[in-house]
């Protein structure tokens, strides 16, 4: 008997829906595995999902950014229907993935970022101890939340063109802890980050995939030879989602999550934008996008 909740699908991840959500899923489908891969600032466990052969996998990550948490429902959703084709041993898009999971697993970090997840849900109150510093810097920009707690774009956080990013950010007048764009004092300076960094570090990872929101867009180049297949991969998938393939611009992308994992482990890794709108896009955005994403997500899965 399927239990699992519907209502997941009809509203915003709130860190406790999303965790009962989380929580739902391992009881229903025993062969998941969840785990903490580290704690955000405020100390909220930031939750990884396996499922297939853990020697080598397949990354989806999302909610980098806390107003991208549609990413987060996004990759709850994919890997529910995977759950469903495993144990029903049914096809996705007319693909089995229980043969490609017997040799590569997948792993989900479906929310990078849940404090900065809260604010954006629940304003600067759910901000704990912080909630005076969120105020204070929520009062002096007019710009929506996409950092953490602190304040520190985990998406500029990662140590890949650190310094030359830090200058650019300079030259836009980002010099402390903002809203967004604002890299930290130093790579690797967040939590967030590092749980991210040894994750990768830990695992057999082939391929990463970042899920941001928006612009129907995909990235997949960092630094001077990224590698080839990448490219390859990127086209595929551009093909098949109809999502705009986006060359690097050479100087504004660093210190990225994707950027990191190329630089670092010369694999591929790559920046999906999920839907088009305005951030946050609306959770009745959802369907549409997965159905647009699915076969990609697919393929993600199996190459
Ligand atoms: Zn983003």
């Amino acid at each position: 008997m399927h239990k699992i909740h519907a209502d997941f699908y009809t509203s915003p991840p709130t860190y406790k829906h999303y965790v009962d959500k989380l929580m739902e899923l391992k009881n229903e489908f025993p062969f998941v595995q969840l785990f903490s891969i580290g704690q955000s600032v405020l100390g909220r466990q930031i939750f990884a999902l396996s499922i297939g052969n853990m020697k080598q996998v397949t990354l989806m990550a999302g909610a980098f950014h806390a107003q991208e948490w549609l990413t987060t429902t996004l990759l709850v959703r994919y890997l529910e229907r995977v759950c469903l084709a495993v144990r029903e041993k049914s096809k996705i898009c007319g693909t089995s993935l229980n043969q490609s999971l017997s040799q590569k697993g997948l792993l989900f970090v479906p929310m990078v970022n849940p404090d900065g997840v809260c604010i954006a849900l629940e304003g600067a109150e759910s901000a704990g101890k912080y909630a005076p510093f969120v105020t204070q810097i929520q009062l002096s920009s007019q710009r929506s939340w996409q950092a953490n707690v602190r304040g520190v774009d985990l998406n500029h956080n990662y140590d890949a063109g650190f310094r030359q990013l830090r200058e650019i950010e300079i030259q836009s007048g980002i010099t402390g802890p903002s809203p967004r764009q604002y890299g930290g004092q130093y790579p690797h300076s967040e939590p967030e980050t590092m749980a991210m960094v040894r994750l990768c570090l830990r695992h057999n990872i082939s391929t990463a995939y970042a899920f941001h929101s928006q612009g129907e867009e995909i990235f997949y180049e960092y630094g001077e030879n990224p590698p080839a297949k990448g490219y390859y991969m990127a086209k595929l998938l551009s093909h098949v989602s109809g999502y705009t393939l986006v060359k690097n611009d050479g100087l504004y992308s660093h210190g990225g999550f994707k950027d990191y994992f190329i630089e670092r482990f010369d694999r591929p890794g790559f920046t999906i934008e999920i839907g088009k709108g305005e951030n946050p896009l609306p959770i009745t955005d959802l369907e549409d996008i997965y159905e647009r994403l699915l076969e990609s997500m697919v393929i993600m899965s199996v190459l």
